[in-house]
């Protein structure tokens, strides 16, 4: 049974078709690409999986079960992660804290947060740094990141809540090139070796097909192809709607 199936999945605003008839599958431990132009429906696409917009019709299955109409909150704890912006770290808080915090809430702790967050599950979070190259600037103020580091700490917030399905809607979004590839490198072995199944879209080419096991292409609303890198990047139909031939 695949990690996440998602069928006939169809939004419309308005006059607008956002998806229609969307489906695939995503196996644990799998890289899969969402890729299209501006406005193809990719954001809405993974918001109908997260839970933040419900779907005009079709389903969405988690290991089997139905989750199109779970709350996030619920496909959170089911194993439905994602990663934030950066306005969602707290940026006066240290890079710890705010993966203690996402460690909290992923256990749904509801004491107050004043103080003892500065002790639970210090040793967790150190560990989820370290997974990411950050345990170094453990006791820093996310604020004083550099970019591309604030990203590496949003990825171990995200790991916080141990997902079974990432979701990495342009987690490389204002990044340089070659920060781009690295927090994809590093994406992909986080989920090789936990067997989390990833869905991500980025706007670096070199950088889909170079960390994607598969790809999916949206084009108004449609998936008009799927499959390896290699046969996506030769695919006729794609190189002239997408790609610019
Ligand atoms: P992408 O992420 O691929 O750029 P989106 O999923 O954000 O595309 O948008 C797909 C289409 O749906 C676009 O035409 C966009 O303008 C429209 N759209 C997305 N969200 C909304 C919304 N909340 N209200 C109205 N139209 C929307
Ligand atoms: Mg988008």
């Amino acid at each position: 049974m695949s990690l996440l199936a998602v069928r006939n999945l169809g939004k419309s605003f308005g006059a607008v078709v956002a998806a229609r008839d969307v489906g695939f599958t995503l196996e644990r431990g799998e890289m899969l690409a969402l890729i299209g132009p501006n406005g193809a429906g990719k954001s809405t696409v993974f918001n109908m999986i997260g839970g933040q917009l419900r779907p005009d019709r079709g389903q969405v299955l988690l290991d089997g079960r139905d989750i199109t109409s779970a709350s996030p909150q619920r496909r959170f704890r089911q194993g439905v992660g994602r990663t934030f912006q950066v306005a969602q770290t707290f940026l006066s808080m240290t890079v710890a804290e705010n993966v203690q915090m996402a460690l909290i809430s992923g256990r749904r702790e509801t004491q107050e947060l004043s103080g003892p967050v500065r002790v639970r599950h210090r040793d967790e979070a150190l560990a989820l740094l370290g997974l990411v190259g950050m345990q170094d600037a453990a006791d820093r103020a996310c604020s004083a990141l550099a970019y591309g580091d604030v990203k590496r700490v949003e990825l171990a917030i995200a790991l916080a809540g141990q997902p079974k399905l990432l979701l990495m809607d342009e987690p490389t979004a204002g990044m340089a090139p070659r920060e781009r590839a690295a927090l994809m490198d590093l994406t992909a072995s986080i989920a090789a070796s936990r067997s989390i199944g990833v869905l991500f879209t980025e706007h670096d080419m070199d950088v889909v097909f170079g960390h994607a096991d598969r790809v999916l292409v949206l084009l108004r609303g449609e998936i008009i192809a799927a499959g390896a890198p290699d046969a996506i990047r030769q695919d006729a139909r794609v190189r002239q709607a997408y790609l610019g031939d």
